[in-house]
């Protein structure tokens, strides 16, 4: 039997896939749209294809620099996390017993 917040985790995990696959298939049709209605027959002002074509290059373009702020985000922390493991390791004692050295006598 699965505990409640077990449970609460595979839900969130699920929701999480279906968002990401949500919005990587939002942004990939909006370049579709874009690339597809690209050389329309053009009306001039007040064009629908050309008002929807401005909003999914708005939506592909508010995306991506998101999508650039988590990328550096993420290698921040893996630079931090690293540099943290390599302080670590530089000052901590190096003992026979750090490095669980059998001592026989
Ligand atoms: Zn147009």
């Amino acid at each position: 039997m699965r505990d409640n917040s077990q449970s609460n985790g595979i839900t969130r995990n699920v929701i999480a896939v279906l968002m990401c696959a949500a919005l990587y298939f939002s942004v990939l049709f909006s370049a579709f749209f874009i690339v597809n209605e690209y050389h329309h027959d053009c009306v001039g002002e007040e064009c629908p294809i050309c008002q929807c074509i401005a909003e999914c290059e708005a939506f592909v373009n508010q995306i991506s620099s998101g999508l650039i702020i988590v990328f550096i985000a993420l290698l921040t922390l893996a630079i931090a996390a690293d540099s943290y493991r390599m302080f670590v390791s530089l000052f901590s004692a190096n003992t026979l017993v750090t490095q669980k050295v059998r001592l026989n006598n």
